[in-house]
């Protein structure tokens, strides 16, 4: 190991800390680059001491949950004055704030509803389209600290990675972009330079897997999909940022139909992530990826872990005809 120069380096992460009086905190995030293979790992101890909520205690009760409107205020972290001068970012019923437990220098929680909904078929399109809002403020926050790049993303329940159940995106921003992130920015870039069009407009045409539109807004599944039920959401217009889009609402819509058809088959828990470029490229449209996660057994094995390829049950040109009923 003498000979490979093992790359890291440390962000930390400062906000108000609800279980210190909400005085300054500073957590240090330190980010492991592998030197051959370019695997990123992100660690902060901090994290084993987060709360896990279980199912089970709360399906038909809420007893104790930190993003429940009654202790919300009491026991979310908020920004400091350098960051947001009002401390949560609030628009409409949601609710922006610092993850308690980063895994980088800017990592927010937004919590789009105030009602405790487990449920994905209860998730309306005005919750998430508040959610959406909230969490572009949180962006230009990044923007500000010259960290340009945003990723949103959802996991809901515990089998899709969620350790609060209540319905919350998290937002990163970051200065290069995540692993994956920089891998989907290049290969677009490359596809645009060898074939002189986008990668994205061209996945719009395809009418084989196609779904269905919402205002701004194309719906397909793709031809290999990251997870089971895969549906990706482009941007119909090419915008590279969804910072720059006007598509928010559509956004909203096409997500909640697409959560209706999901209910439909079974599926209880999902992840959502945004790919978003932060200037404007020929060769990026900005997406919306959303998988169907199974609660058990869990769908995450060696296959996905450590050979990177996915083992999925259904062909997209099968479902997509199905989720397609539900944009009609
Ligand atoms: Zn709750």
């Amino acid at each position: 190991m003498k000979d490979l120069i093992l790359k890291k380096f440390n962000e930390s992460s400062r906000f108000l800390n609800p279980i210190k009086e909400f005085m300054e905190d500073e957590q240090e995030i330190e980010i492991r680059v592998d030197p051959v293979i370019g695997i990123i790992s992100r660690i902060n101890m901090n994290r084993v001491l987060r709360p896990k909520q279980k199912i089970d205690e709360l399906k038909y009760s809420c007893d104790y949950c930190p993003f429940c409107p009654d202790n919300i205020e009491r026991d979310t972290p908020k920004f400091t004055r350098e960051y947001f001068e009002e401390g949560r970012i609030k628009v409409g019923g949601a609710m922006v704030f610092p993850n308690l437990f980063p895994l980088a220098e800017l990592h927010g929680v937004c919590v789009f509803t105030p009602k405790h909904k487990l449920n994905i078929i209860e998730i309306d399109e005005n919750e998430i389209f508040d959610g959406l809002r909230a969490s572009m403020e949180f962006f230009l926050i990044g923007r500000r600290k010259n960290l340009l790049y945003h990723f949103l993303g959802w996991n809901h329940l515990s089998s899709a990675g969620a350790s609060i159940l209540h319905p919350h995106f998290q937002l990163i921003c970051s200065r290069v972009g995540l692993n994956y992130e920089r891998i989907i920015f290049e290969a677009s870039e490359r596809y645009w330079k060898e074939k002189g069009k986008s990668y994205w407009r061209e996945l719009m045409k395809d009418e084989e897997r196609y779904i269905g539109e919402s205002e701004g807004i194309t719906w397909i599944a793709p031809w290999a999909p990251m997870g089971n039920f895969e549906v990706i959401g482009i941007s119909t217009e090419g915008i590279s940022s969804i910072m720059r889009s006007n598509a928010l609402r559509g956004i909203a819509s096409g997500i909640v139909k697409i959560l209706k058809a999901f209910w439909s088959l079974g599926i209880r828990s999902i992840n959502m992530g945004v790919f978003s470029y932060p200037e404007q490229k020929e060769w990026f449209s900005f997406h919306i990826r959303i998988i169907a996660r199974s609660d058990s057994p869990n769908d995450r094995g060696f296959l996905e872990i450590f050979c990177g390829e996915i083992g999925v049950l259904a062909p997209p040109e099968i479902y997509s005809k199905y989720i397609r009923n539900f944009f009609k």
